[in-house]
C-alpha cells in the first residue's frame, strides 16, 4: 500500500454547495472559479458537478484546455486575460472570454489576426488597486475596445476588495456606477463574500449583476470565517485530508518530542505518528494548540514540529475515551471523519494565521486523490 494519506473529494458537498450558492445569487449566470486547480480539488473532479453552472473561470490556458478537452462547450473567462500575444491565438481556438485589465493586452489584441471577434471583460479598478483601470481611463479605454474589429463584444467587470462589511461593497459599487452605469454591456461584480453577504446591497444600487464568481464557498470554506462559518452559510467541506498512524511512542513526563526538542511531555503520553508533513500542504507554523480528529472525531492535540512527512499528536485524549490507538488507525487533518464529525479547513487554517483559500490550494501533488460519490 502507498503511504496512506489522501485528499477526500466529496462530490455531494461540492453539488450542494452549488446549490447554496445559486440560490443566493437569485437569476444571476454563475461562473464556477476553478482557478489553482479548482483550489486544489482537482479540475477533472469538480467538473462532474460544476458542468451545472454557466461557465468556468480560471487563470490557466492548460487548465483552459483541459476543459475543453473534458467536452466543456460553454463560456470560459480568462480572469487575469493574456499575458503574451500568443496566448490570443489559444483564446481564438479555444473560444475563450478574456479579460482586459492594462494597455499591454490592448495592444496585443489591437495587432491579432483573427476572422472571430473576441468576447472581453473589461476590468475596472474599484479601488482595490491591483488588477484594472481606474475610474477616470475606463471611458476611453471602453471606447477603443469598441473600435476594434477583434472586440464583439465588451462586458465589465470588477471585484471587491473587502466584503466583510456592506459599506465597503457601497463604496466599490458606487465608484463602479459612476465610471460605468451608462456603458452597454454585462456586469460581473460578485465573489463568494458578495454573493453570500451582499445581494441585497448590490439590488440596492441597482446593478445588474449579471455574472456571479463564487470560488471558495463552492468548495465549502467561508470568505470570512471570523464573521462567519461556513457551517453557519450551510455550506459543507468539499476536501477531507486523511492518513493515517504509522508509529506511536510512550513518552513519560520530561520527555521531549520532535524537531528542536522544544515540546517537553508535562504528564505521560501517547504520542501518535502521523503521516502528514508540511511537503503534504500541512503547515508547518501549526503547534500544539492545533487539532486533528482522530479516528471518529476525537480531537487531538499537535505536540511537536510538524515535519516534512510526518507530524505528532498527543492521544491521550483518545485513551480517556477508552480507545486503543493502533497502527494504521485514520486521522483527519481537516474536512470531515467517515463518520460525518467535521474539523473545519477555516479553523485549522486560523491556527496557522492563514485562511481555508491557502491551505486547500497548498495540498500538494504527491497526495493521491480519491473520489467520495456518496450521495452524489
Ligand atoms: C478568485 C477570484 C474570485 C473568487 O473569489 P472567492 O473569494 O473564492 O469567491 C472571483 N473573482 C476573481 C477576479 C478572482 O480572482
Amino acid at each position: 500500500m502507498s503511504r496512506p494519506i489522501r485528499s477526500i473529494i466529496h462530490y455531494a458537498a461540492l453539488q450542494h454547495n452549488l446549490r447554496v450558492v445559486q440560490a443566493k445569487a437569485k437569476n444571476a449566470k454563475l461562473w464556477a472559479v476553478v482557478k489553482a486547480n479548482a483550489y486544489g480539488h482537482g479540475l477533472q473532479h469538480v467538473f462532474k458537478t460544476f458542468r451545472a453552472a454557466d461557465g468556468f473561470a480560471l487563470l490557466d490556458l492548460q487548465e483552459a484546455q483541459h476543459l475543453r478537452e473534458m467536452g466543456w462547450r460553454g463560456p470560459i473567462l480568462l480572469l487575469e486575460g493574456i499575458f503574451e500575444a500568443r496566448d490570443l491565438e489559444v483564446c481564438s481556438r479555444l473560444g475563450l472570454w478574456h479579460t482586459i485589465h492594462n494597455d499591454a493586452q490592448i495592444e496585443m489584441l489591437a495587432a491579432h489576426k483573427t476572422l472571430q471577434g473576441h468576447r472581453v471583460f473589461l476590468k475596472l479598478n474599484a479601488g482595490m488597486n491591483r488588477l484594472g483601470f481606474d475610474a477616470r481611463q475606463f471611458r476611453s479605454v471602453w471606447a477603443r475596445l469598441n473600435a476594434m474589429h477583434q472586440v464583439e463584444e465588451i462586458s465589465l467587470l470588477s471585484h471587491f476588495a473587502r466584503t466583510e462589511s456592506a459599506q465597503d461593497v457601497i463604496e466599490s459599487l458606487r465608484i463602479f456606477n459612476e465610471a460605468c452605469h451608462d456603458l452597454p454591456g454585462e456586469r460581473s461584480l460578485s465573489n463568494s463574500g458578495a454573493i453570500l453577504a451582499h445581494q441585497d446591497v448590490i439590488a440596492k444600487e441597482s446593478i445588474a449583476d449579471d455574472w456571479v464568481r463564487p470560488g471558495i464557498a463552492l468548495y465549502g470554506a467561508s470568505p470570512d470565517a471570523h464573521t462567519k462559518t461556513a457551517l453557519e452559510w450551510g455550506l459543507l467541506p468539499a476536501q477531507s485530508l486523511r492518513s493515517q498512524i504509522i508509529g506511536l511512542q510512550r513518552v513519560s513526563v520530561g520527555e521531549r518530542v520532535g524537531y528542536g526538542s522544544d515540546h517537553t511531555a508535562q504528564e505521560n503520553m501517547l504520542i501518535g505518528v502521523v503521516a502528514c508533513g508540511y511537503a503534504d500542504g500541512y503547515p508547518r507554523v501549526l503547534r500544539s494548540g492545533a487539532q486533528v480528529l482522530f479516528e471518529s472525531g476525537v480531537r487531538c492535540n499537535l505536540f511537536g514540529r510538524v515535519s516534512m512527512d510526518m507530524l505528532t499528536i498527543n492521544l491521550n485524549p483518545a485513551l480517556e475515551k477508552g480507545l486503543e490507538p493502533k497502527i494504521g488507525a485514520e486521522v483527519t487533518l481537516w474536512g470531515k471523519t467517515r463518520n460525518g464529525i467535521g474539523l473545519a479547513i477555516d479553523e485549522v487554517a486560523a491556527h496557522a494565521g492563514t485562511i481555508g483559500y491557502e491551505l486547500m490550494c497548498a495540498v500538494a501533488q504527491r497526495v493521491p486523490v480519491e473520489e467520495d460519490l456518496e450521495g452524489f
